[in-house]
């Protein structure tokens, strides 16, 4: 899959929106929208999930209907309960809400065992002998029919005694399946007799040992969207070869609702990956520092890397509900997050990498505090003191030896602005042995306080900066993206995502430092550092000792503020 993203047309025509207003005005389900969210507490939600989400609770609200929670917990291997707790958190946190509709497939595991004793009942299932390893063997071809296994024609009476001594806990593992008895001819494989009841001896998270038959996905979804009432129950797209049996079960069985399934393109991002079962696999083989690391594309590490709720509905609504698999541009998520950053973020000062700057003319002692204003896109945010002292610190980059004439930042003999504070002129640069630089000598004007020009006198450039003296030491992590291919999906063979991970995502700034207003500030906060990107307080972070992540860059916005003083 080459980079595709959605077009404008296919945006603006979100088919399931326009199914669903068509259902509504022809009354279809009695004019009511119900949908479902139906993740498996098999791990955390990531931004594929985010997706559907928004999706389902988006259309709910929209047409006045609702969405229900419903844990699709059929599959006692892999479940745990702390992803049902991480769940419900990061669905809230990205900001909505179920209301009273928390279910879980389990719940309805004793009427889902009842449909399949009608349908054993009605001659349409069977208990079937054969291995999966042997299913799979006979399953035929495109063009070839799949095999019938003996249990195919055994009597309704012999299968409904041995369904029932499945559930008694009788067999083992493996032993027998039931499987409803559709097509071994038909042209779509999903209907070649498929498994609905398995035999698994592993305890559930929530039932416990009370059942050791359960129910398949493709069995249980459709009947538990019709317990529920749901009207549309929305999913991705390599469910579609799956809905003939979606809506099979449903004219088989005894229901009381008719939901319709409808299919739209799942979510990728270009260089991330949207599986758990990969995500799973990073966080076990050590690759990241847990699910919430902020490399990952899950709401846990997207959180703990400073995107807001908001930065990813307004991603979500912005690349749109198509049919047509597509891959989005990592940028896209960035824009979301930066856009609103922009808005609701106060800057700051921070030097990441620093060099040492003595203000030769400066008193010794003094701590001077200058205004500055926290955010110039919010006037009601208003503004902080900074402290100047004679000892500060500017950026390493923002110092050059012999510096062409275009670098309009510091070098000898040059004068440029400290953001908020004064005009500085480099005098003497200090070098260690090895010839490193490693301090400048400056001086600076007195009647420029506040950066400002009393003569009209201009310099190309503004420089961040914090005081030495009152300054907090911080850590700062800048992060990559986790993989080094574009699209995943795109492997090359003999090759997984985990040889596409990148040595050296994370790079761990240890020696920077910071405004003193940023010592204590709570974890989850965002700041802009002005002229850097925007940053978000890690819960790593120790009193006087904070830790941040850069959740995204800035676009050169610095050029624009340099104009404006
Ligand atoms: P994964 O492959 O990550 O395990 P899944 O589909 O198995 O994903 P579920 O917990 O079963 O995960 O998914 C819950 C819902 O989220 C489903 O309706 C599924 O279609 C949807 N979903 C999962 N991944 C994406 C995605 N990348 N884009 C859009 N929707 C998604
Ligand atoms: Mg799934």
């Amino acid at each position: 899959m080459s980079v595709k993203e959605p077009t404008d047309t296919e945006k603006l025509n979100d088919f399931v929106r326009t199914i669903i207003a068509d259902d509504v005005a022809s009354n279809k389900h009695g004019g009511s929208v119900v949908t479902r969210f139906p993740p498996e507490p098999s791990g955390l939600l990531h931004i594929g999930h985010a997706k559907a989400i928004c999706l389902d609770f988006g259309v709910a609200s929209e047409f006045g209907g609702r969405c229900h929670l419903r844990f699709d917990d059929t599959n006692p291997e892999v479940e745990e309960d702390e992803y049902v707790q991480s769940i419900h958190r990061d669905i809230k946190w990205l900001g909505f809400d179920w209301g009273e509709h928390f279910y879980h497939a389990s719940d309805y595991f004793e009427r889902l065992y009842d449909f399949a004793v009608e349908l054993i009942g009605k001659g349409s299932a069977y208990v079937c002998d054969w291995s999966s390893e042997e299913i799979a063997a006979n399953r035929g071809t495109l063009t070839e029919p799949a095999n019938a296994s003996p249990g195919r024609s055994r009597s309704v009476e012999e299968n409904l005694d041995l369904f029932a001594r499945m559930r008694a806990g009788e067999f083992e593992e493996g032993a027998c399946v039931v499987r409803a008895k559709i097509d071994l001819g038909s042209s779509v494989l999903p209907l070649r007799d498929p498994t609905i009841y398995r035999i698994l001896k592993t305890p559930h998270h929530r039932t416990g040992t009370e059942w050791c038959v359960y129910p398949m996905y493709d069995f249980a979804h459709c009947l538990s969207d019709s317990l529920e009432l749901i009207t549309h129950s929305l999913c991705t797209l390599e469910f579609i070869d799956r809905r003939p049996l979606y809506e099979w079960f449903l004219a088989q069985l005894d229901v009381p609702s008719n939901p319709q399934q409808i299919e739209f393109a799942r979510l990728n991002v270009a260089y991330t990956v949207t599986s758990k079962r990969n995500l799973k696999r990073f966080v076990e083989e050590g690759f990241v520092s847990g699910w919430d690391d902020p490399r990952m594309p899950t709401l846990a590490g997207l959180r703990r890397r400073g995107y807001t709720p908001e930065s990813i509905r307004n991603f979500c609504k912005g690349v749109g509900v198509a049919k047509r698999e597509n891959l989005i541009q990592v940028a896209r998520l960035e824009f979301s997050v930066r856009e609103h950053l922009n808005r609701i973020a106060d800057r700051r000062m921070a030097v990441l990498k620093p060099l040492k700057v003595v203000i030769t003319n400066y008193p010794e002692d003094e701590i001077e505090q200058l205004d500055a204003i926290n955010n110039p896109e919010d006037p009601g945010a208003g503004s902080r003191q900074v402290p100047f002292s004679r000892e500060i610190y500017i950026e390493q980059d923002d110092f050059m030896e012999d510096a062409p004439k275009k670098f309009f930042r510091l070098s000898q003999g040059r004068e440029v602005r400290l953001r908020y504070a004064y005009f500085v002129t480099c005098n003497d640069v200090i070098k260690d042995d090895a010839g490193n630089v490693v301090e400048l000598h400056c001086t600076y004007d007195p009647a420029t306080r506040g950066g400002n020009s009393p003569d009209g006198r201009k310099v190309k450039g503004t420089l961040h900066w914090v005081s030495a003296a009152a300054g907090v030491p911080a850590e700062v992590r800048l992060y990559d993206t986790l993989l080094d291919l574009e699209d995943p999906s795109d492997l090359e063979e003999g090759k997984t995502l985990l040889d596409h991970v990148r040595p050296n995502s994370l790079e761990t700034l240890t020696d920077c430092v910071v405004e003193p207003i940023l010592a204590d500030t709570p974890e989850g906060t965002s700041v802009q550092f002005e002229r850097l990107g925007y940053y978000c307080v890690d819960p790593d972070s120790e009193a006087g000792r904070p830790v941040f992540n850069r959740t995204v860059t800035l676009r050169d916005t610095w050029a624009k503020v340099a104009k404006k003083k």
